[in-house]
């Protein structure tokens, strides 16, 4: 959902209150596609803080599916977020490189979805497991170990190759 801002920036209000709907049916990042499972709207409070100047404070929750690292089977994740942001127009119009790159800002327009985005990925686990005892997936033959054993001999597989796939999954991604 896109926020108009124009009538906070030129002061016919001093604040907004806006409940805004998600518009995300899938979470992309460069790495991967989570299915958004579930989602509510973001509930935000738009202030005026000064000339070109905004204060965006929020909250809102998704639950994203997300494949367990050892067995692969789906995940449910939930996210609860704040937003809390600082936004000066004139940065924002690209002449000043700020360290945080706000996108989210398109002309005089909010994108919530974009602003979203980047709360999203900072909560995004390192690792992600169906349980904690997950026994993951045969590496012969690929059976799912929680279901049940396969039968497979994988006692003369390398010990070493597990903990360099548990090395692997954690560095996977951030
Ligand atoms: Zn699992
Ligand atoms: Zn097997």
């Amino acid at each position: 959902m896109l926020i108009d801002l124009r009538n906070l920036l030129s002061g016919a209000k001093d604040d907004m209150t806006v409940s805004a709907p998600l518009e995300m049916e899938t979470f992309r990042t460069a790495l991967a596609e989570y299915p958004v499972m579930e989602k509510q709207p973001v509930e935000l409070v738009l202030t005026r803080t000064g000339k070109d100047k905004l204060h965006i404070s929020g909250n809102g929750f998704v639950a994203l599916e997300i494949p367990c690292d050892r067995c692969l089977e789906p995940v449910r994740t939930e996210m609860h977020f704040d937003i809390d942001k600082d936004i000066d127009m004139q940065e924002t119009s690209g002449e000043i490189e700020d360290e945080e790159e706000k996108d989210y800002i398109d002309g005089y327009n909010l994108d919530v979805d974009k602003l979203v985005f980047g709360e999203i990925l900072l909560l995004i686990p390192g690792k992600t497991l169906c349980k904690e005892d997950c026994k993951g997936l045969c590496l012969r033959c690929g059976a799912n170990l929680n279901e049940g054993e396969c039968g497979c001999d994988r006692e003369s597989l390398d010990p070493r190759m597990s903990v360099f796939k548990d090395i692997l999954n954690n560095f996977k991604e951030v």
